[in-house]
Formats: C-alpha cells, sequence, structure tokens
C-alpha cells in the first residue's frame, strides 16, 4: 500500500500535517496514531480538529480514553489509549457504536486496543528527528490510498 513520508521541522508542520488531513476527509474514516510519547500524537489531533472549527485546546484523553467533538461535516472521536489496561475495556465502553458512526476517529495509541479497533484507513507513525519530527504514513485501505493522494497529489 501507500506511503508518504514527510519531514515535519517544527510544530507547525505537525499541526498544518493534521489540517491537510482533516480537509481530506470527507466520510467516516479511522486514523491510527503511533509514536512515543512526545511525538506529536496529540499536537497532529489540534491541527486537525481546529482546521474542522474547533476552538479552544486540545489535550489527550487519557483518563477518559475518548474525546468527542461535535463538528462539520463529520464528528470527531479522539481516542487515547495510552492506559487502557485491557482491550476489553473498549468493549464495555461500547466501542463498536463510535466507529459504527459517520465519523471520524483519531487513535492514540493503538496497539493498546489490539483485537477490538477496527482497522485503519491511515496509520501515521511519527519519530523524532533532531529537533524536529518525521512523519510517516501509510494507507492501509482504498480510502486511505485516496487521502495520501488528496494531501500529496496522485503522482505520489
Ligand atoms: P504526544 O501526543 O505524541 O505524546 P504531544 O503532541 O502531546 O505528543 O507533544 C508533542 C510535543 O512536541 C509538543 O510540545 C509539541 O509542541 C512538540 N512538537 C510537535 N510537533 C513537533 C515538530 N514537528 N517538531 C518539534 N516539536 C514538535
Ligand atoms: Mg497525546
Amino acid at each position: 500500500m501507500k506511503e508518504l513520508v514527510l519531514p515535519l521541522p517544527d510544530e507547525a508542520a505537525t499541526v498544518a500535517l493534521g489540517a491537510a488531513l482533516a480537509k481530506a476527509c470527507d466520510r467516516a474514516s479511522v486514523i491510527y496514531l503511533y509514536g512515543d510519547l512526545g511525538a506529536g500524537k496529540t499536537t497532529f489531533s489540534r491541527g486537525f480538529l481546529q482546521a474542522l472549527g474547533h476552538r479552544g485546546n486540545v489535550k489527550s484523553p487519557t483518563y477518559t480514553l475518548v474525546e468527542p467533538y461535535a463538528l462539520a461535516p463529520l464528528a470527531v472521536y479522539h481516542f487515547d489509549l495510552y492506559r487502557l489496561a485491557d482491550p476489553e475495556e473498549l468493549e464495555f465502553m461500547g466501542i463498536r457504536d463510535y466507529f459504527a458512526q459517520d465519523a471520524i476517529c483519531l487513535v492514540e495509541w493503538p496497539q493498546q486496543g489490539t483485537g477490538v479497533l477496527p482497522d485503519p484507513d491511515l496509520e501515521l507513525h511519527l519519530s523524532y528527528q533532531g529537533q524536529g519530527r518525521e512523519a510517516k504514513i501509510q494507507a492501509v485501505s482504498a480510502y486511505g490510498s485516496q487521502l495520501l493522494d488528496r494531501i500529496h497529489g496522485p503522482q505520489g
């Protein structure tokens, strides 16, 4: 599947990547966000949410696991599964209802929900690169591949 590697020299670049993907998503989408603590997963999510009109700050929902945002054209659910003890907890919180909706799901620490989370359209891997970061975006579904084209141009 398609993959895009982008340098993110500063925080603004991470925010801009989130905004670009937000503008590209025009239907229910699932985006997994990988990377160590401080790699920029929440920063990316803030750029994404603010591009869809969210005003105010964005915190990782570390204790509540999910934060809903009623935005147009699609609602966004921002998950942070860092503190999830057992993927089964996701069943108890009704995870299937979130993913069954016409909504965008951004998931930090998706590896904590293995076996219960649905497959993503895109995986974003953020890593430290000097003072900045590097983003590797992998399309996992055909729709994810379209999303990559939209942010990068179809010539790849
Ligand atoms: P995570 O959710 O992955 O734990 P956060 O987004 O909460 O990470 O924190 C990332 C930190 O790194 C923030 O202090 C942010 O300002 C900074 N940051 C984000 N993107 C970049 C970047 N591309 N280059 C340098 N610093 C960045
Ligand atoms: Mg975070």
